[in-house]
């Protein structure tokens, strides 16, 4: 099937350029590889995205855009693009519904939470290691747990946890937090949540599951155990971009380049969210990126 605009990813990003693109009369596709919404489908409370004063949950936020995205007419199929070539047209190849084409692509493809990449750590996922708090959480209940890392999601997952364990310890690897004062301001007034500054994890130990973990003191190098039940990593994130290997400019990190306009290094593919090399990732920015990117793709075939 032919389309004028295919987005690839269904988080804020793809989901706000299907909105742009089919008001603007582009016949659009958003391929999806697993649910709309893309990573804040993993956020309890979103509090800074205007309109929600009390806040809004990211599942529901992410229902509502795709809403409003099918109800303005984009289409999405859920399904992996794999590779996308260039001829008169671009064509995108999935894992399960064949080919599709389209004028122009947006790449929305996000990114993924990176790991530790200590021993014993894949060995431990679900075992009591966990990449999302919102959706474990819950089986925390009346445990320990332990979130490393410093920015907004591992403060968001530390003060989502303290409603659930008895004690939530947040490992951070140095005495400053990155994520906003707001949010560290609220773990600091939750009584279940410890910070731990200046460590990092050298080790994850248990038999079956989760007991304890090694913590590292980065200034004075002493070790000591921590006991707790749940290992909660928010150290980041890698972006989905392996697919893009001589498609697109990349940075040394993998981010995509983009221009003021969300255009990439290559005509007619633009980019938009977490995937692209840029300061501020949010929800809003990625909605924005999402708009600017498809007003690009509009613009290029109005040319
Ligand atoms: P992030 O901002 O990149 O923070 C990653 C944190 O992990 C940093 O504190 C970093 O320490 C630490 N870290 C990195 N590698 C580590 C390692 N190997 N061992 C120990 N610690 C390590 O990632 P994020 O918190 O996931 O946020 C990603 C983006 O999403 C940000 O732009 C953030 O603002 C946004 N976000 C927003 C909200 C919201 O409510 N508005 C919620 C979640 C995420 P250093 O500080 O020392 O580098």
């Amino acid at each position: 099937m032919n389309y004028d605009c295919i987005i690839i990813g269904g988080g804020p990003a793809g989901l706000t350029a299907g909105i742009y693109a089919v008001r603007g009369g582009l016949k659009t596709l958003i391929l999806e590889k697993m649910l709309p919404g893309g990573q804040i489908i993993n956020t309890d409370l979103i509090e800074n995205y205007p309109g929600f004063p009390d806040g809004i949950n990211g599942q529901e936020l992410g229902a509502a855009m795709q809403q409003q995205a099918e109800r303005l007419g984009a289409e999405i199929v859920y399904d992996e693009a794999v590779s996308i070539k260039k001829d008169t047209n671009f064509t995108i190849e999935t894992a399960y519904n064949g080919t599709f084409t389209a004028q122009t692509v947006i790449l929305a493809l996000g990114a993924a939470p990176r790991k530790l990449d200590l021993a014993g750590e894949a060995a431990f996922a679900g075992r009591g290691v966990s990449y999302c708090a919102v959706c474990d959480g819950a089986l925390f209940k009346g445990k320990i747990c332990a979130v490393i890392g410093g920015g907004d999601t591992a403060i968001s997952d530390a003060v989502y946890l303290s409603r659930f364990a008895s004690k939530v310890y947040l490992v951070h690897r140095r005495d400053q937090f990155r994520a906003a004062k707001t949010l560290v301001d609220k773990a600091a007034a939750t009584s279940n949540i410890e910070f731990v500054y200046n460590a990092i994890v050298s080790a994850i130990n248990g038999s079956n599951v989760v007991e304890r973990i090694t913590l590292t003191d980065t200034k004075e190098h002493a070790s000591r155990e921590l006991v707790c039940d749940g290992v909660f990593v928010a150290v980041g994130y890698t972006p989905h971009t392996q697919m893009l290997q001589g498609v697109v400019d990349l940075n040394a990190n993998g981010y995509i380049t983009v221009d003021n306009r969300m255009r990439t290094s290559a005509e007619g593919i633009f980019a938009a969210g977490d995937a692209c090399a840029k300061e501020l990732k949010q929800v809003l920015t990625a909605a924005a990126d999402g708009a600017i990117a498809a007003d690009s793709a509009i613009q290029f075939i109005n040319r």
